[in-house]
């Protein structure tokens, strides 16, 4: 099962992927915590995205692609996967469906999550991450529509976007998302 959580910043999907994740015993990859991971530690990948991540700008693809890549061939990864905070441009939607289809795969799933934007900005504030200032939280939210948005409306054409409220408690949306996949709350 390969699903993706899509949506803007601080509507859910890393909460809501984490926990269909670990519930349901299938891996998660986020892209956003594997770049925290490389800066932590200091690795060349880190020192080359600080910057980028801090300012609230998209990571190139060509580097995104490649984590991807390189966490999909873990043992971890060999049931399927939950997707947080990746694709993020047309080009990573591609380059993901290419991915997939070199196993015979395929996307499953699209977890559309949607929050009002003013409740938005008001989590991102609360939840105090070294990007989540409201200079850098604007531009994340700009980098959003600009250049994430248009994701949806590829994978619309494919039928398998459902769409999820975000704007509730963490354990409705979570049995919201589990509907949504067709799978039993657990
Ligand atoms: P949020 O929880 O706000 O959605 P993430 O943890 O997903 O944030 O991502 C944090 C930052 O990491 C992004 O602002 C961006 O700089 C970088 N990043 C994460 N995923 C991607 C991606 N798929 N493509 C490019 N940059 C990314």
């Amino acid at each position: 099962m390969y699903i993706v959580f899509f949506g803007a910043p601080g509507v859910g999907k890393g909460t809501q992927a984490q926990l269909v994740a670990s519930r349901n015993t299938i891996g998660h990859l986020s892209t956003g915590d594997e770049f925290r991971r490389n800066i932590r530690e200091g690795t060349g990948l880190g020192k080359q995205v600080q910057n980028i991540v801090e300012s609230g700008a998209l990571v190139p693809d060509e580097l995104t692609t490649a984590i991807v890549r390189d966490a999909l061939a873990q043992e971890k990864f060999a049931n399927g996967c939950i997707f947080d905070g990746f694709p993020r441009t047309i080009q990573q939607a591609k380059d993901l469906d290419a991915i997939l289809a070199e196993s015979g795969s395929a996307i499953t799933c699209i977890v559309n999550i949607e929050v009002p934007e003013s409740e938005i900005v008001s989590r991102l504030l609360l939840r105090g991450r070294a990007d989540d200032n409201e200079e850098v939280i604007r531009k994340r939210l700009a980098v959003y529509h600009d250049e994430t948005a248009p994701v949806i409306d590829y994978y619309y054409a494919t039928s398998k976007v459902v769409t999820v409220n975000g704007n509730s408690t963490m354990e409705e949306v979570y049995d919201s998302v589990m509907a949504a996949l067709g799978l039993n709350v657990a």
